[in-house]
């Protein structure tokens, strides 16, 4: 079956869930699939075991969504950055900026779905595949350049994961907020790139705890730039430049998890300030306000450029099927369900 192809990008930003499939320890610690995903639109969420209940559940509010596209478990990391990414690529070749974040609670499959493996590379990996494959089709592709930087933000700090160091300092000039001293690697094929990646990867900031697993509150962004030179109509060359941002976002569970609290539980460091101000700068864009509070955090000031106005903004929520985490999976749902 295929995705229906999903209509002019523009203003609005495009909303799509994917549900990964259930982990082995899942299955051996008795866990019940609590989503169903039909015609891959729709999604059912329901904490009943019982098939027949979604349907009836097809009356209940607040447990019935619709989407752009939704994923179901057996959707192919191709299939998605297709479904998803593949039109802004394009549009960066116009010299357009789009951006594309996976949001999610922790284990819900941003980092699968961002990043992925070697066997099945995720969207950051297929569109800098796509984005060479492309510029290598046009007549004069010897003016193109890719450059890609990979950063973090943690806990209000940003960082090079490509040449780990310092905090990087967030500048303003004439082309926007760039972080100071940020590595620009110049990429010249896509074999590359997912070694850069996976090693960036590494440098991003661990829980003391658990050493080995990255931080839940560490958002990753890779900002792809393509800068290539046009003949425009009185054959005078023009630059273009192009820019794609990639962000693979931290959990949310903390994040909402303060949202249902008091404001006295609110203050102190759980509380994820670039994702709570993310949200905002959404629902901000969505209700088509004028002012859009992008500086209220690192993650915004950084994402200025490639978000609202004339960018194209992407949004997929990725949900794990598990009953376990229905709680989380419900609040997703409803967070993406208020992006569309
Ligand atoms: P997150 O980054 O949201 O915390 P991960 O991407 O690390 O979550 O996913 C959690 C686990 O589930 C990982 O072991 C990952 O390989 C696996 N996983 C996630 N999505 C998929 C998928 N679509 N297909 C197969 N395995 C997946
Ligand atoms: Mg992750």
């Amino acid at each position: 079956q295929e995705y229906e192809k999903v209509g002019k990008l523009g203003n609005r930003i495009l909303v799509f869930v994917r549900l990964r499939p259930m982990g082995k320890k899942e299955k051996e610690a008795g866990s019940r699939c609590c989503v169903k995903i039909v015609n891959r639109r729709d999604v059912y969420l329901t904490d009943f075991a019982n098939d027949s209940d979604y349907l009836r559940l097809n009356r209940l509010r607040g447990r019935h969504f619709t989407f752009d596209a939704s994923f179901p478990d057996v959707a192919t990391q191709q299939e998605v950055y297709s479904t998803t990414t593949s039109e802004l690529v394009e549009a960066v070749l116009q010299g357009r900026n789009g951006s594309v974040f996976c949001y999610g609670a922790t284990g819900a499959g941003k980092t699968y779905t961002m990043l992925g493996t070697t066997d099945n590379p995720g969207v950051m990996v297929l569109a800098i595949k796509d984005l060479f494959s492309k510029i290598r089709q046009r007549s004069c592709d010897g003016n193109h350049g890719v450059h890609l930087s990979y950063l973090e933000v943690y806990n209000e700090t940003v960082r090079d994961l490509i040449s780990p160091g310092r905090p990087l300092v967030l500048r303003e000039d004439k082309q926007g907020i760039v972080a100071a001293g940020l590595t620009q690697y110049r990429a010249y094929s896509t074999d590359e790139v997912m070694a850069l990646l996976q090693q960036g990867n590494q440098n991003r900031t661990t829980e003391p705890t658990r050493a080995n697993e990255t931080s839940s509150r560490s958002h990753a962004i890779l900002q792809v730039v393509v800068e290539y030179r046009i003949r425009d109509a009185a054959m005078n060359v023009v630059n273009k430049v192009g820019k794609l941002s990639l962000i693979d976002l931290a959990g949310s569970e903390r994040a909402l998890a303060t949202d249902q609290r008091t404001v006295r539980s609110l203050e102190g460091a759980n509380i994820n300030r670039s994702l709570l101000a993310l949200s905002s700068c959404i629902n901000a864009l969505v209700e088509g306000k004028k002012h859009v509070p992008f500086r209220n955090s690192k993650l915004t000031q950084l994402l200025k450029d490639s978000l609202g106005g004339a960018c194209n903004t992407v949004m997929i929520a990725n949900i794990s099927p598990s009953h376990f985490s229905f709680g989380e999976t419900q609040n997703t749902l409803h967070w993406a369900d208020r992006a569309k």
